[in-house]
C-alpha cells in the first residue's frame, strides 16, 4: 500500500537532488575545512559557498550566516547568546554607575513559540531574566497592544515566530519590527553617533553621562528575533525586509537533510560608534569605551560553546559539511520553486478543507483563515481524540499529526490551541495536515474517501 503522508511540518523528504550535491562530501572530500591543506580547504570552500547561498537568500552578510546543527540550536544561541552578550557587557562596564547598575534584562516572546523557545525562555527564568509571553488571539495572532505595553527599557529581545508549526498561522512580523524600531528610536535621551562625533565633549558639559552600556541598551535594542522554520519553505524570508536581527532556519523542513540549521545574526557594528568615532569625539573621561566596545565589534550575540572558535566564534565544533552543502542546496532549490509551489499545494490544501467541510459539517478549523501558510490544515473534529485519530489513519495509510511532533508524543493538550483560547476538548480533539512537495490531487481524493469510511 502507498502511505500518504501528509506531515511536511515535522519532516521533509531529502530532495534526490540534495542527496546528489552531499554525496562527494560523505565520502571523498571528507577533510576539516579548519585544516590548511587541499582536503580543508577543499572543504572550506563548500562550507563558503553554502554559506554564499543562504545569505543572498535572505539577503544577509556573509558572516552574519551561524551554521549549526538543528534550529532548536539556533533557537537557543538566539536567547541565550543575547542574554550572555548583555551580562558581558554588564561586567564590562561595572564601573559605570549608571542607572543600569541593576539591569534585570526582560525577554518577549510569544505564547505559542516552538518548544525551542519557550523552554530556553523558561530557563533563563530561572537564572534571573525576566521573561514575558505575550498572548494571542483566537486567531492565533500576537496581541499588539500588549506586545507593545510589554515592552520596556530593560527588554533586551523579542523573539517572534513567522509561522507556527501546529497551525502554519503567520505573524505580521514586519509590522512588530516596525514597533520595536520605534521604540528604540523613542528612548532620545542617549546621543546617536553622529551626535558623538559632533559633541567634543558637549555630553560632559551637559552633565550627561554615557558610557557603552548605556548607548548599546538604548539605541540598539530590544533585538527582534523569528524563528522562521515553517515560513523558509513558502514566504520570503528577506532579513532587511522583515527587519529582524536575529532568524533562525532549518534544512530539514525544506527537503533538506537534519543536522544543519542556521542563525541569521545581524552584525550590529553599524549601529553603535565604533571606536574610531569614539576616539574622534574627544571624549577622554570615556576614553575605556575603545576597549568595552570591542565586545560587539562582531555580533550581538555570544557563543554558546567554546572550543575552536568555528562559525565566527559563535559556534565551535567542526561543520558538519554533508549536511551544510545538502541545507544550502535545499535552499537554492526552494528558492527557484517557491511562488509556483506555493500556489499548487495552497489550491490542493482548499480543496481538501472545502471536501472535509462538506462530509463533516461539525468541524472547525483552528487559525486565521487567511493568514497562514499555504500547505497547513489544522481542524477540529468535534467528539473526536486526535491521537485516536492519528492512529486510525496511521492504519489507512495516512501520515498526519496531533499538533506538532513533539506534542504529538505526550497527551498534554496543544499549548499553541490552549493560548489561542481554546478548551482542553478542542485542543486535544485537533489534528494537523501539512501537504508538501509529493502530495498529489490523488492523495487528497483518497484521504477523503477514508475520513468519510470513519
Ligand atoms: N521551530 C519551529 C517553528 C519548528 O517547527 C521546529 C521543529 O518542528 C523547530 C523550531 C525545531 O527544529 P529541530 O527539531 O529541527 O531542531
Amino acid at each position: 500500500m502507498n502511505r500518504i503522508y501528509l506531515d511536511y511540518a515535522s519532516a521533509t523528504p531529502l530532495d534526490p537532488r540534495v542527496a546528489s550535491a552531499m554525496e562527494p562530501y560523505l565520502r571523498a572530500k571528507f577533510g576539516n575545512p579548519s585544516s590548511l591543506h587541499r582536503e580543508g580547504q577543499e572543504a572550506m570552500a563548500a562550507l563558503d559557498k553554502s554559506r554564499e547561498t543562504v545569505m543572498n537568500l535572505i539577503g544577509a552578510k556573509f558572516n552574519e550566516v551561524i551554521f549549526t546543527s538543528s534550529a532548536t540550536e539556533a533557537n537557543n544561541l538566539a536567547l541565550r547568546g543575547t542574554v550572555k552578550q548583555i551580562k558581558n557587557l554588564k561586567i564590562k562596564n561595572q564601573n559605570d554607575k549608571s542607572k543600569f547598575k541593576d539591569f534585570k534584562p526582560r525577554i518577549i516572546v510569544s505564547a505559542i513559540e516552538h518548544e525551542s523557545i519557550l523552554e530556553t525562555a523558561a530557563d533563563l527564568e530561572r537564572d534571573g531574566v525576566e521573561v514575558v509571553r505575550v498572548p494571542v488571539d483566537r486567531r492565533g495572532l500576537v496581541d499588539l497592544e500588549k506586545f507593545k505595553k510589554a515592552l520596556n527599557e530593560n527588554t533586551i529581545l523579542v523573539s517572534i515566530m513567522y509561522a507556527n508549526n501546529e497551525t502554519g498561522v503567520v505573524q505580521n512580523i514586519s509590522e512588530i519590527s516596525k514597533i520595536i524600531r520605534n521604540f528604540r528610536n523613542s528612548k532620545s535621551q542617549i546621543p546617536n553617533n553622529k551626535q558623538i562625533s559632533n559633541s567634543n565633549d558637549k555630553n560632559q558639559k551637559n552633565g550627561l553621562r554615557f558610557g557603552a552600556w548605556d548607548l548599546v541598551i538604548n539605541k540598539g535594542y530590544p533585538l527582534f528575533h523569528t524563528d522562521a522554520v515553517q515560513a523558509f519553505q513558502y514566504l520570503d524570508c528577506n532579513v532587511d525586509a522583515l527587519g529582524v536581527d536575529l532568524m533562525t532556519l532549518s534544512s530539514q523542513k525544506i527537503y533538506g537533510p537534519k543536522g544543519a540549521g542556521a542563525l541569521y545574526v545581524r552584525n550590529l557594528k553599524s549601529q553603535i560608534p565604533n571606536n574610531k568615532q569614539i576616539s574622534n569625539s574627544n571624549n577622554k573621561k570615556n576614553s575605556n569605551l575603545d576597549l568595552e566596545l570591542g565586545a560587539w565589534d562582531l555580533s550581538s550575540v555570544k557563543p554558546m560553546m567554546t572550543g575552536g572558535g568555528q562559525e565566527f566564534e559563535l559556534r565551535s565544533g567542526t561543520e558538519n559539511i554533508p549536511a551544510i552543502v545538502g541545507f544550502a542546496k535545499a535552499a537554492e532549490l526552494l528558492s527557484n520553486s517557491r511562488e509556483l509551489e506555493s500556489r499548487r499545494v495552497g489550491k490542493l490544501r482548499d480543496y481538501l478543507w472545502a471536501k472535509i467541510k462538506k462530509s463533516v459539517p461539525a468541524v472547525r478549523l483552528n487559525g486565521d483563515a487567511a493568514k497562514r501558510l499555504p500547505n497547513n490544515l489544522n481542524v477540529y473534529f468535534p467528539g473526536t481524540s486526535a491521537e485516536e485519530m492519528l492512529i486510525r489513519l496511521d492504519m489507512d495509510g495516512v501520515a498526519i499529526s496531533a499538533g506538532s511532533a513533539c506534542a504529538a508524543r505526550s497527551l498534554e493538550p496543544s499549548h499553541v490551541l490552549m493560548a489561542m483560547g481554546f478548551n482542553e476538548e478542542r485542543a486535544k480533539g485537533s489534528v494537523r495536515f501539512t501537504l508538501g512537495r509529493s502530495t498529489t490531487k490523488i492523495e487528497i481524493d483518497k484521504l477523503i474517501k477514508i475520513l468519510r469510511r470513519r
